[in-house]
């Protein structure tokens, strides 16, 4: 929630307030749902690749045959640049829960590992890429959470593009002071109400899920077809 506030209030308020059912690409969740489940199968298995294409097995009836195919290249690709990779894996697919502004925050990350004393986090991403500035924040969001959990921030940010095989650094910053700042502004915006239909940049709003409901690109914007929730942050993340 916290890093769709960032992305535009009005969506956040949208999804999450409002709770209105916004189309989302099934075939994508599919994709990713499994990937996550089969990478997460490797690395709890002390980075078995059987175990990962055992998991994506199980699944892949699910997925159309062109998408199980490059799960099953990506799973192979990971493999190729992990098998031999330095630390260990303290968590997969885990949640985080703590708080932030006296709201509980739940969060929940893809991988935690530990290399030596340093901690690294990671993410796996299905999309090709993503504007630098929002993959900060979601990693900001992670390392508040993991510091306040297990006492260390991560001093390593990673993100997978698994359809680009690429792995990136993400610039970390684990100061925890730096951390909770941030953390908390985007948290007392959401307490404060703020749903104003900003976007983090206006090229988002054509694909928008709730372009329809919008103020700012819509002149008769539809009416949302659930009430609000009376408690609209049970959970910021
Ligand atoms: S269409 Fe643009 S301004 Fe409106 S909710 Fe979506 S991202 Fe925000």
């Amino acid at each position: 929630m916290l890093v769709t506030q960032r992305l535009c209030p009005y969506l956040r308020f949208a999804l999450y307030e409002m709770r209105e059912p916004l189309p989302t690409s099934a075939r994508r969740r599919r994709f990713g749902n499994l990937l996550h489940a089969a990478i997460a199968a490797y690395e709890q298995a002390g980075r078995s690749l059987e175990q990962a294409i055992e998991t994506l097995a199980r699944g892949a009836a699910e997925l159309p045959p062109e998408d199980a195919r490059e799960a099953e290249e990506i799973l192979r690709w990971r493999h190729s640049i992990r098998r031999d990779a330095p630390g260990r894996s303290l968590m997969n697919e885990g949640p985080l829960r703590t708080s932030v502004a006296g709201r509980r925050l739940d969060a929940r990350v893809d991988r935690f590992d530990a290399m030596g004393g340093m901690r690294l986090l990671a993410e796996y991403k299905t999309g090709l890429r993503a504007p630098s500035d929002l993959l900060s924040t979601q990693f900001t969001v992670l390392a508040y959470a993991a510091w306040r959990v297990f006492g260390q921030a991560p001093g390593v940010w990673e993100a997978e593009f698994l359809r680009a095989r690429q792995v990136v650094r993400v610039p970390a910053e684990s100061d925890p002071r730096v951390l909770e700042r941030r953390v908390t502004e985007l948290a007392t915006s959401i307490v404060a109400g703020d749903r104003q239909p900003r976007p983090h940049q206006v090229s988002q709003c054509p694909r928008c899920p709730a372009r329809a409901f919008c103020p700012r690109v819509t002149r008769m914007p539809r009416p949302f077809s659930r009430t609000p929730r009376v408690d609209p942050q049970p959970a910021l993340l």
